[in-house]
């Protein structure tokens, strides 16, 4: 069956649940604290931000969670994705690897991010919450909670970081043509963004303001609206597995399995949903899979961040996690992978990282181009930025495997299509792209605004 290209499942094969990796997780996940007792939050201390199903898969050690018929009906729309073999590219390096990728730019706003924008949308509204808040960079996750907003019938209102609002219109009229309100952040219509504004008036803005305005106008808002966000927490990552398992089943068909496994991390989403469920079989199993994660040397939250308590935001008003963390102070190079520009990292990456299952390497901005451009002329995809990083390193690994003259089987994902990225692709392709390499010092630096944490438990 290894002759086949596009591996396809039908769509009685999308998962029936979603798998939750703390119920094999060696040990427990710290707990996430409240931003002012720093003690331990309970539901009830979440419960103006979330709805109380989502706080409860956030603390869940059930392995596997049924998803609802709603939203397994919407997923239907673009699930089961494929898995391609990169046959053109394994021929391009000529290498004796096999390139697998699992493709979810098929979804309709090009990206997995809806795989979780739907279920979150969803559990909001049984919950009878009216809209939801949001922050977003280039805009990929507004668009997807705005497409998600609209069909349940719920209003989205979306801060989005400034520079990007004037730069990337285009991604805010997508968010616009489902209905949701776009607000360049830092705005005035927050404590959180006068205050910023206050203190720096051309502040470009950045992930972790546009977080504190997003939850801000949730937490004050008298439970009309919550707050979602669409990377990092467990309940996002466990959405997102829909994608790994799917992924399984197609090697399966094709009797592979892999020996490395990649996919970019910004906050750890799709790199989560696509290795959790072969993390299971390095745990449970034993299998010596190799996981890599790949972040921007822009913004090394593994390879050279602190793991530590730290905001989620930059102003401070959000629960604090124990991540690996640039500290919540970082503000970020203007590279273009925009969703992998955030200071911390999703607490499972970060257990699944301190405890050996899984490698980070940090790759610049060029190279990684470099790595696209030879992707879209093998197979015909321009990948997003973000995808980008992976597909620079599975590169790698594949010139490894035809070095050692071994047949390695490579998988990785491929998280969206770059589209709506061109400009950067332009500046690439005409010389203007510039490599920065996040200094070390400044990380040493941005521990000092760490919180003080002792928990008394
Ligand atoms: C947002 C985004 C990412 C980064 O976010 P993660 O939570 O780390 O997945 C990666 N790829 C694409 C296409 C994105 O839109």
């Amino acid at each position: 069956m290894t002759e086949s290209t596009k591996i396809l499942l039908s769509e009685k094969d999308i998962p029936q649940a979603w798998y939750n990796i703390q119920a094999d997780l060696p040990r427990p996940l710290p707990p996430v604290l409240h931003p002012v007792t720093l003690q331990p939050m309970g539901p009830d201390d979440l419960a103006p931000l979330f709805p109380m199903a989502l706080i409860m898969q956030e603390v869940s050690r059930e392995r596997y969670i049924e998803i609802p018929a709603p939203i397994r009906d919407i997923y239907r729309l673009w699930r089961p994705t494929p898995l391609i073999r990169a046959r053109r590219l394994e021929k391009a390096l000529d290498t004796p690897a096999h390139i697998y990728y699992k493709y979810e730019g098929v979804s309709p706003v090009g990206s997995h991010k809806p795989n979780t924008a739907v279920a979150q949308a969803f559990y909001n509204k049984e919950e009878g919450v009216q809209g939801l808040t949001t922050e977003t960079g280039a805009g990929q996750w507004g668009s997807a909670l705005a497409m998600a907003c609209n069909f349940f019938n719920m209003e989205c209102h979306v801060y989005m970081v400034k520079v990007s609002y004037y730069q990337k219109p285009y991604r805010r009229i997508l968010m616009e043509t489902f209905g949701a309100d776009v607000t360049p952040s830092p705005s005035e219509k927050t404590n959180s963004g006068r205050a910023v504004l206050a203190e720096n008036p051309d502040s470009p803005g950045s992930l972790g303001i546009a977080i504190s305005e997003a939850v801000e106008a949730a937490a004050t808002s008298g439970g009309k609206y919550k707050y979602s966000l669409g990377s990092v927490l467990n309940h996002v990552l466990m959405h997102q597995t829909v994608i790994g398992q799917e992924a399984m089943q197609q090697l399966e068909l094709v009797g592979e399995y892999p020996d490395i496994l990649v996919g970019c991390i910004g906050g750890g989403s799709n790199f989560g949903g696509f290795i959790l469920p072969f993390a299971r079989a390095k745990i449970v199993e034993g299998k010596p899979t190799r996981i890599i994660a790949v972040e921007p040397a822009a913004c090394p939250s593994l390879t050279k961040g602190v793991y530590a308590y730290d905001y989620g935001d930059t102003v401070g008003i959000g629960p604090v996690a124990k991540m690996y963390t640039l500290g919540h102070t970082f503000v970020p190079a203007g590279i273009h992978a925009g969703g992998l520009r955030y200071h911390g990292m999703a607490p499972i990456v970060d257990e699944l990282y301190d405890q050996g299952f899984i490698e980070a390497v940090a790759v610049h901005q060029r190279p990684v181009f470099q790595a696209a451009v030879d992707f879209a002329r093998a197979e015909g995809i321009i990948p997003a930025p973000e995808s980008a990083h992976a597909v620079k390193v599975v590169i790698d690994e594949a010139l490894k495997a035809k070095q050692e003259g071994r047949q390695k089987v490579i998988a990785f994902n491929l998280s969206g299509h770059g589209h709506f990225d061109l400009q950067a692709y332009d500046e690439f392709l005409h010389g203007r792209l510039e490599d920065y390499e996040y200094p070390v010092e400044r990380v040493r630096e941005a521990m000092q605004h760490l919180p003080q944490v002792t928990l008394t438990a």
